[in-house]
């Protein structure tokens, strides 16, 4: 086949090995990421991921770094922090002479169109994979155009949050609070512990961020006893956790069963608070009052800090002026989302169906939405999931079903 120009947008753990499996297959790629080399992962660098490092690497990547003299690298079992993830093989593989040069690091997407196409035109038509994609990019230097016959989008849904507000619409006054309002995975043990240390936060949310964060203020707490946290939840069980039975990821186990024992203990300067949801926000004499409902009807907390663990969304608009098919319900890519719902996985992200690259096909042809962001709003997204994606896709744009660089060769390093 003829080499394409295929941008990858998102220098992310997928959109990195999305670079590695073109250039291995001869195509012109090139990668444009609006901060630095896995961003979003080192913004929360800090947790220790779930999966062992054997499920979060590819055979690729490691004959790649094996090949380019890298012998130093994490054993299989070994669970690594963001950090480590970043610093042992992420940024090894990206900085590999073969992939270093095709890495445009400060260049934000700001959307991707069709060249000579408009949206409405050659509706769900072949035709439209003649016309190359047109991609507006942000600079230090200004705004440029680059062009594409392929794109992947693995620009992840981290940074892109939900509101906290009842209803997932942002509560009055959750936009004027934005001072006291994180919505990251903070650290409050070391990067970000003078925001938290000693003052009282209102933690919301009930999934695995959430637990992490929960986890992290019992040691805050136990440290700095002036220090308190109010953790707000949807569920209206007393435990916001409902443990997978046998769950083969022992960290994932381990920090669920601590979390609902945090939940649990009302000690320790954290309560938890289940069945409520956030109403409104008021400024009060320095401090901010959160109106929360809940069974008993309305209370009023009292906080400094709030940390809003509430989950992310794609950022839709890279896409608007393309043929792009979203989930009403998930905001993922339609065909995607719908083997997810019809797979009845659930949250459990070990559960996940393997990717039919048909399910990666839109409308728009030749446009691919890998990674975190291909699971929308859902975040049972695991990295194994993304390699998948990346084996489908490539199978779909060098139109060979059996095409697969990952597969295991005699005497590779995987
Ligand atoms: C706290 C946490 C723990 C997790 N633990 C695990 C785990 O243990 N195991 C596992 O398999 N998965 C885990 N995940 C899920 C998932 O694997 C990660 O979110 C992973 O980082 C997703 O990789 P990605 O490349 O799809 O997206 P990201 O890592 O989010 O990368 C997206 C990249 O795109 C860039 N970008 C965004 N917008 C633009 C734009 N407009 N223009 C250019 N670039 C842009 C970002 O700066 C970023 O570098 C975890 C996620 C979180 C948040």
């Amino acid at each position: 086949m003829k080499p394409l120009r295929i941008a990858i947008l998102g220098a992310g753990p997928i959109g990195i090995e999305a670079a590695l499996y073109a250039q291995e297959l001869g195509h012109d790629v090139f990668v444009l990421e609006k901060g630095r080399i896995g961003e979003n992962l080192s913004r929360w660098g800090h947790v220790t991921l779930f999966s062992p490092f054997e499920m979060n690497r590819t055979a690729l990547g490691l004959a790649a770094l094996g090949a380019g003299g890298m012998d130093d690298l994490p054993s299989g079992e070994e669970a690594l922090s963001g950090f480590e993830h970043l610093r042992r093989y992420l940024l090894p593989l990206a900085r590999l002479p073969r992939l270093a040069n095709l890495i445009f690091e400060d260049h934000r997407v700001v959307t991707v169109g069709k060249e000579g196409l408009l949206k409405g035109e050659k509706i769900a038509d072949a035709d439209r994979l003649e016309a190359p994609f047109r991609i507006l990019v942000e600079t230090a230097a200004g705004e440029k155009i680059f062009h594409a016959d392929r794109v992947i989008d693995a620009t992840g849904t981290y940074g892109n949050p939900r509101h906290m507000g009842a209803g997932g619409i942002p509560a009055p006054g959750e936009r004027a609070a934005a001072e006291i309002i994180s919505y990251d995975l903070d650290d409050p043990l070391e990067r970000d512990r003078g925001r938290y240390a000693g003052r009282r936060t209102l933690l919301v949310g009930g999934g695995l961020s959430a637990a992490t964060s929960a986890l992290a203020w019992r040691t805050l707490a136990s440290d700095d006893p002036s220090t308190s946290l109010l953790w707000v939840t949807r569920t209206e069980a007393e435990l916001p956790y409902a443990p997978i039975p046998g769950d083969p990821l022992r960290r994932r186990a381990a920090l669920v069963e601590e979390a609902n024992r945090i939940a649990a203990a009302r000690t320790g300067g954290i309560r938890h608070l289940p069945h409520r949801r956030v109403d409104s926000l008021r400024r009060d004499n320095g401090s901010w009052r959160v109106r929360v409902l809940g069974p008993a009807g309305s209370e009023e907390l009292r906080v400094d800090r709030i940390l809003a663990n509430v989950g992310y969304r794609p950022d839709e608009s890279l896409y608007s002026e393309l043929q792009i098919h979203s989930c009403y319900a998930s905001s993922g890519p339609m065909k995607l989302a719908a083997a997810l719902l019809e797979s009845a996985a659930g949250s459990d992200c070990l559960s996940q169906p393997a990717t039919e690259s048909e399910t990666l096909q839109n409308p728009e042809p030749g446009f691919f939405i890998l990674g975190a962001k291909s699971y929308g709003r859902n975040s049972a997204f695991l990295l194994r999931n993304g390699f998948d994606q990346i084996r489908g896709a490539f199978q779909l744009i060098e139109e060979r079903p059996d095409l697969d660089l990952y597969a295991v060769r005699p005497g590779s390093a995987a």
